[in-house]
């Protein structure tokens, strides 16, 4: 069959290689260049989302687990793909008890079954000093420490183009999609093409390429910023923290030699600029010194970076939206909404076979 695929981030990109692997022809459309959006300004986590335990979202969190394996079995060498450890430090007063998380992190190993990259374990206050990352000692009881994939979004995101391009895909960048139909028709650049079935993994602008093509779906998408601050200084293990007076935990991670902190949850049209803001810098710095004896200020910011989350429209609270993914379907038509960026190759797969499916005539 032919097929086109709409968006070039990790979602298009896995969709379009599971398509070729099948035996398919595929052409994929990216409006700018590959990997340029959400799909390169994540956490870097390849997790099955520790946090998403307390939302119920068991199933999701099993299917990221597996796939978490997949990329680490996968990933071409370890800068872009490892274990990371991470620390869950818990403080006098937090709003998560030291049981209900043990509870947690024993669930979370159970999901993880046999790709399990190691069992969780408390780690006392003296344990926690010794790391030398200079956690505030006042009112820390210790912590629970896991272990979680780390990648490279970006350049284990090309890889996996550069795998579809080997695989016979067509990678088409700088070719924005004005319209897609449900007769398996793409615009592009003033020109229709015709496809046996088109799959619209256009990520967080992939209603607003339905409604631009006259297509309405039930599924609707919440698009929430989220943003990071790299510092420059250097970090043993990750961390976890929660956010003093909200159910928001943030994340503090060693990256490339640096410090990665993130993230914030701010609704925002996909169609405004996507970008840090001074008062998101404020709230994360706010949150690290918090947390670590030695501040940080805006001038020990190296970098900030943002992305839209493309969240099924689900929870009044961005933070207790679901992250899993669904599809809908226009005769020839798939469109994506929603995936993690960890759950990429499930999500192509399943989304091959719907592409399959929407081409029988
Ligand atoms: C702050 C933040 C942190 C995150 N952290 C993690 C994490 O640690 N781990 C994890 O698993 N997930 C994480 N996620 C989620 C994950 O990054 C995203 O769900 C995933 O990258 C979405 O990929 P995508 O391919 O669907 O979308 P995108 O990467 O946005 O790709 C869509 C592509 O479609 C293109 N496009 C749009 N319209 C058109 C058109 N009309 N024609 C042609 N091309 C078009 C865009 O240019 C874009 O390149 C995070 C997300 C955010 C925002």
């Amino acid at each position: 069959m032919n097929l086109a695929v709409v968006g070039g981030g990790v979602n298009g990109v896995m969709i379009a290689w599971t398509l070729a692997k099948r035996g398919h022809a595929v052409t994929l459309f990216e409006r700018d260049t590959l990997m340029g959006a959400t799909s390169r300004a994540s956490s870097k986590l390849l997790h099955g989302g520790v946090r998403y335990l307390e939302n119920g979202e068991f199933g999701l969190v099993k299917k990221a687990l597996a796939d978490r394996a997949w990329w680490l079995a996968h990933a071409p060498d370890a800068a872009l793909a490892h274990p990371l450890p991470i620390v869950w430090p818990i403080y006098k007063g937090a709003r998560r008890g030291r049981w209900l998380m043990k509870a947690g992190f024993v669930l979370y190993d159970l999901l993880a079954g046999s790709a399990n990259l190691g069992r969780h374990r408390w780690l006392d206050r003296r344990s926690l000093a010794e790391s030398g990352d200079g956690l505030k000692p006042e009112g820390l009881a210790g912590g629970y420490r896991y272990v979680d994939g780390q990648m490279d979004d970006y350049r284990l995101g090309l890889w996996a183009a550069d795998e579809a391009r080997q695989a016979g895909v067509t990678l088409r960048e700088r070719a924005a999609v004005t319209r897609v139909g449900a007769d398996g028709t793409v615009v592009v650049d003033g020109e229709t093409l015709c496809f046996d079935a088109v799959v619209n993994a256009a990520g967080p602008w992939a209603e607003t390429l339905l409604k631009d093509s006259g297509l309405s779906a039930n599924v609707a998408l919440d698009t929430v910023r989220g943003s990071h601050l790299v510092l420059d200084r250097s970090l043993s293990q990750g961390y976890l923290f929660e956010v003093p007076h909200e159910r928001r935990v943030v994340f503090v991670l060693p990256y490339q030699g640096r410090t990665l902190i993130g993230t914030t949850e701010l609704r925002q049209s996909p169609l405004d600029p996507v970008e840090c803001s001074a008062a998101e810098e404020e709230y994360l710095l706010a949150l690290y010194n918090h947390y670590f004896v030695a501040p940080a200020g805006p001038a020990d910011v190296a970098a900030r970076f943002a992305g839209i989350r493309p969240l099924i429209r689900s929870a009044a609270d961005p933070n207790r939206e679901r992250r899993d993914y669904q599809f809908t379907t226009h005769g020839r038509l798939l469109t994506v909404f929603g995936g993690k960026w960890t759950t990429a190759p499930s999500l192509a797969r399943e989304a091959a076979g719907l592409a399959e499916r929407a081409c029988a005539p």
